[in-house]
């Protein structure tokens, strides 16, 4: 979000030199400098022992294809813990620790997503009613099931990782017939 308004005090705002970082939104009556911001959020490939993972359905954000579970990060909470939430909100389960995946920027909700690994023994899901639908799928299904491949979407990545390391090869994909 670029601020073109005070968000304290409503006047409206002058660009102003800030260093290294050029011109700047700045209120004159506040004194403050308005960077622009952005939402962070998380989303996280859960799998478990039998190499399922979750897809979760949110018709809100999609109705033909499915996600993977994601949430925003609120003030004052780390990343690692945002995942454990969400995931105990939204489907009941206990993450192990979530392993780190990188981040990526989505371009069309300006955020910035926190991707995780995150291991889970199998168990039934307890849906949150967030959501329209949830369930363990093999993870060779996966791409079945999710947006097509394209620029700028964290599953495919993501995916990858996981199959990496799981030592499984990704579908479509193995090698050629000797
Ligand atoms: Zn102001």
């Amino acid at each position: 979000m670029h601020f073109k308004y005070c968000p304290e005090c409503g006047a409206l705002l002058v660009d102003r030199d800030a260093g290294d970082d050029g011109k700047v939104p700045y209120c004159e009556s506040c004194g403050k400098y308005w960077f622009d911001q952005f939402a962070s959020c998380v989303i996280v490939l859960i799998y478990n022992e039998f190499d399922e993972i979750v897809l979760s359905r949110q018709n809100y954000l999609s109705e033909k294809y499915a996600v993977f579970t994601s949430g925003f990060i609120t003030p004052g909470e780390t990343a690692e813990e945002a995942v454990k939430r969400e995931v105990k909100e939204e489907l009941g389960l206990d993450l192990e620790e979530p392993e780190y995946a990188g981040t990526f920027w989505l371009a069309r909700r300006d955020q910035l997503m926190h991707c995780f690994l995150g291991f889970c023994r199998k168990k039934p899901l307890v849906l949150s009613p967030e959501l329209d639908g949830a369930e363990w799928v093999p993870a060779m299904d996966v791409p079945k099931y999710v947006y097509p491949e394209r620029a700028g979407t964290a599953i495919y990545p993501m995916y990858r990782r996981f199959l990496k390391k799981r030592g499984l090869a990704e579908p479509g994909k193995g090698s050629e017939p000797e």
